[in-house]
């Protein structure tokens, strides 16, 4: 027995995930894949491994092993391949600068679409007032933020809205500005007022290739308006990011929608999945299971590689699970859900690190007070150096909790009652993280692979 000294000394646990089992190491964290006989020789050497009660019911994928191995050689390989894995695991530095501000500038909007979080519709008014706007923004410059979002609601709704973009480029010009909008106002009189060209950059909403699959959700006559938008904007030489919300309805459409994204000469195209939060929790059978969503994203990834080695391509597409991915690749103690270098500011002045954690503080509110001073508060500073997994009960013992951090703080808060409920949606998660675990031992290059597949490839 002493010949597996220093190969398995932390506690694992393996997820059994059909014909392969994942084993995690929650406390580095580390991760590989094995399969039944790899994990039968493994547990031959070590009594460390409890099996959790999770299991994941996967169709594929199916591996074919070749005759097993000597264990000895197996065993060898796989001590080396885990001081691989655990040299690469890397802790991101936790930074308390912050590069972007989001503004939610208005809630007023001219659809109405059934999952929209912020619940915007043209009833509503409520809007950031301009001198609000402007402020924030020279409060940013001043702590060193170059990138601006406007978001909404639809923020072409508001009829000063070329007022308030002429004033941000007053107050520099050297600001990069995001605007995101749905495409259905914008015409080619608005084009040549937003006079930023370089700086500017459009990030409109893209749900089908197709108006029947659009309009769904969109609403009537969207599609056409929207794709004239894109078209407008590409005339004008401003860079497009389309964001398509993955719906059950539209989750087939995918390569269509990317052939088209490469027609229309966009930048990227990012596959989003949705928040159950806002409109959506009255809708819930448009959302796809996450079963749906790792398949996707497994699937958007194998047409993007197989298109790319006939016909390269421009556009950058990312899949419905690259946060996951993003987690998993990094994998410190750090990633957590407050750990984004940004600011949000909601309609009625609030300040948050995210768009999905409202009332952080009835101090924190842009009218009462400045950006540098709220974001070095009490209430901003104590959530933001927290560990946060570190703090949820439910987390403690979650195989995952420095993969996932923890989970949505702002869904947790909005269904239980403060930032260290749990997340709901936390099954979610872990499904995510399994499947693209296990989607990865597919290929026996991948580092995480050390399935006997992977062992006698290597060998031969
Ligand atoms: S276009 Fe955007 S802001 Fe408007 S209703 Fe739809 S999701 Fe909400
Ligand atoms: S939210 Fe769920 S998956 Fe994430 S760390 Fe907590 S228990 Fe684990």
């Amino acid at each position: 027995m002493n010949c597996i000294n220093g190969l398995l000394e932390e506690k694992c646990r393996s997820i059994d995930a059909g014909e392969i089992k994942v084993i995690i190491f929650p406390e580095i964290p580390l991760w590989f894949v094995v399969d039944k006989k790899g994990l039968s020789i493994i547990k031959t050497i070590t009594e460390q491994i409890d099996l959790e009660k999770d299991s994941f019911d996967l169709a594929d994928p199916k591996f074919s092993n070749p005759s097993p191995p000597s264990p000895r050689g197996y065993i060898k390989w796989v001590k080396k391949k885990i001081n691989e894995l655990r040299s690469n695991v890397i802790s991101p530095p936790f930074s308390e600068r912050f590069d972007s501000l989001v503004l939610e500038i208005t809630d007023t909007c001219n659809l109405r679409c059934p999952h929209c979080y912020v619940e915007s519709a043209s009833s509503k008014h409520n809007n950031l007032s301009s001198e609000d706007i402007l402020r924030a923004i020279r409060e940013a410059y001043e702590i060193g933020i170059r990138n601006i979002s406007l978001t909404g609601g639809e923020i072409f709704t508001r009829s000063d809205i070329f007022e308030i973009l002429d004033q941000i480029y007053a107050i520099s010009k050297d600001m990069r500005l995001y605007l995101y909008t749905n495409g259905t106002l914008l015409t080619e009189n608005m084009f040549r007022q937003m006079n930023f060209k370089q700086k500017l950059k459009l990030i409109i909403s893209l749900d089908g290739s197709s108006p029947e699959i659009h309009n769904r959700i969109r609403g009537k006559n969207s599609f056409e308006r929207t794709i004239r938008s894109i078209e407008l904007a590409r005339e004008f030489n401003y860079p497009v990011v389309l964001q398509c919300t993955i719906f059950s309805h539209n989750i087939n459409d995918y390569k269509n929608l990317i052939e088209f994204a490469e027609k229309l000469g966009v930048e990227k195209l990012i596959f989003n999945p949705l928040q159950m939060l806002g409109r959506l929790r009255k809708n819930v059978k448009l959302k796809p299971s996450v079963h749906e969503l790792a398949r996707l994203d497994e699937n958007i990834e194998r047409f993007v590689k197989s298109r790319c080695e006939k016909n390269p391509f421009n556009v950058k597409v990312y899949g419905p699970l690259h946060w996951a991915r993003t987690r998993m690749c990094y994998t410190g103690r750090w990633i957590r859900c407050s750990s984004h270098p940004s600011i949000h500011i909601f309609q009625d002045g609030s300040i948050s690190f995210c768009q999905f954690y409202r009332n952080l503080s009835k101090k924190l509110n842009i009218k009462k007070i400045s950006l540098a001073k709220a974001i070095s508060s009490w209430e901003f500073t104590r959530i933001k150096k927290l560990n946060v997994v570190d703090h949820i009960y439910a987390c403690q013992s979650c195989t995952f909790k420095y993969i996932c951090g923890g989970g949505c703080r702002g869904i947790a808060n909005h269904y239980g009652k403060n930032f260290f409920d749990p997340d709901p949606t936390c099954q979610d998660y872990k499904r995510a993280f399994v499947l693209l675990m296990v989607c990865s031992a597919k290929y026996s290059k991948s580092p995480h692979n050390l399935t006997l597949r992977a062992y006698t490839s290597e060998l031969a």
